[in-house]
């Protein structure tokens, strides 16, 4: 980092790098240009201790084996606790009261689970821990980016105490509400589901099999994950205006509530810990990139949880950002230069959009409960038992390791 003062008396801190965010797609970005000699200043409001040590906040993430890969090439998978992580070796979804299920089985891919399953503050605090390991990374903690913008040659951020810092780059991972993406120019469409999800753990009487279940009931959905032991992760998606009464429920009537809904299949389930809640608004940027600055993580695309894919998406696209940049700074280019971010774009855009409608066509049809709809949904699932070419390649997606 320099400092430089301009010619209207403001003092500049000039970097190779800014990014915005040290969420799990800003800090695994950052990690993944370890080694290659850039100055990088990372802007996060929350403070270093939150980041070192974030509290729980409900999300077990589904990890596919190719984002497992990318975290062990990062460095970050040896700091998730091994006892902390947990195999989906079956995954059934359910429609409806009906009992019939479309299965997904690890010994059809011939590998030896589907995905695992991490906390999503482990993950979090992995990824911190191994910035630690990066050289040249100055993680500006408890700030705000609250003004950016860029021209020909740079780009600018201004933070909350005035600081101003300049760089050929700018990356934003700043959540699907990114306010940088606003100022950069670059229009996101946004689908608000009008539901919200509840996340929590729960313990359980029988055991789950390593099965992750998704029950797309009338009404609400109801995925239950397997974590380590008699306990899952369990996810309402249900209409918001009938998630403060789930909130406000009482511990033994949420208990019974779940129980009954899950038709006792893994016995009596009893919470553990908090309930947390999250609004389902899916955003997906019109572009990843405009002049001298790029998207990533749910800035760029954030999707709606059923299908599990946003930070398996963040990842391959940071990860994917990273060799663009490493390639360009080996060769002694420019960063910023729009032919690496516009490959960027394209690569991540030809990953991400498909899910992205994918994951919202299902989540449009299983929230349709006019008759039609529900003998659509019902219809596809026995198809998709039948179609073995459509459920090996979805099972392919979760297990591929290849980048
Ligand atoms: C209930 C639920 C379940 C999920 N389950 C799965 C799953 O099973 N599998 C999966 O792959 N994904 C899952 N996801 C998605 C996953 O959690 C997200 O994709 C991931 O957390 C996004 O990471 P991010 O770093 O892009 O953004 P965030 O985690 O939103 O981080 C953004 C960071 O930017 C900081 N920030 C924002 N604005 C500024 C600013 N102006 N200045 C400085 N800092 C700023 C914030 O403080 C924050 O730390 C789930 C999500 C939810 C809600």
């Amino acid at each position: 980092m320099t400092k430089k003062t301009t010619p209207t008396g403001r003092r500049v801190e000039t970097y190779d790098l800014i990014v915005v965010g040290a969420g799990p797609a800003g800090l695994s970005f950052v990690r993944a240009l370890e080694g290659c000699g850039l100055s990088i200043a990372i802007v996060e409001r929350q403070s270093r201790s939150m980041l070192a040590d974030p509290p729980i906040d409900g999300r077990d993430i589904a990890l596919t084996q190719r984002s497992e890969g990318i975290l062990r090439d990062l460095g970050i998978w040896p700091h998730i606790p091994v006892e902390d992580t947990s195999f989906i070796r079956h995954a059934k979804v359910i429609n409806g009261g009906s009992s019939y299920a479309l299965h997904f089985d690890h010994r059809e891919t011939g590998k030896d689970y589907l995905g695992t399953l991490v906390a999503n503050n482990l993950i979090r605090r992995a990824a911190f821990t191994a910035l630690q390991e990066v050289d040249g990374v100055e993680l500006i903690d408890g700030r705000s980016v609250v003004a950016s913008s860029g021209n020909e040659e740079a780009v600018q951020a201004t933070l909350d105490n005035g600081r101003s810092l300049q760089a050929p780059l700018l990356v934003a991972a700043d959540s699907r509400f990114s306010e940088t993406r606003r100022r950069f120019g670059i229009a996101a469409q946004m689908r608000d589901f009008g539901r919200s999800c509840i996340v929590c753990r729960m313990d359980h009487d029988e055991g789950h099999g390593d099965t992750a279940f998704e029950c797309f009931h009338y009404g609400r959905t109801l995925a239950i994950l397997p974590l380590a032991g008699r306990q899952s992760s369990v996810v309402i998606t249900l209409p918001t205006s009938d998630a403060a009464e789930v909130m406000a429920m009482d511990e033994q009537t949420f208990n019974q509530d779940i129980t009954v809904r899950f038709a006792r299949q893994l016995g009596r389930m009893r919470l553990v810990g908090e309930r947390h809640i999250y609004p389902l608004v899916a955003v997906y940027a019109d572009r990843f990139y405009a002049r001298r600055f790029a998207l990533i993580g749910d800035a760029a695309v954030g999707m709606h949880p059923v299908t599990a894919h946003g930070f398996n998406l963040g990842l391959r696209g940071a990860a994917r950002l990273a060799v663009e940049i490493r390639a360009a700074h080996a060769e002694g280019a420019d960063i910023g230069a729009v032919h690496g971010l516009r490959r960027y774009h394209l690569a991540h855009d030809r990953v991400a959009r498909p899910i992205y409608l994918g994951t919202n066509m299902l989540v449009g049809l299983y929230t349709d409960e006019r008759l039609p709809a529900r003998v659509a949904r019902d219809a596809l699932l026995r198809l998709g038992n039948l179609l073995h070419p459509a459920r090996h390649a979805i099972m392919r997606q979760l297990t591929d390791s290849a980048a």
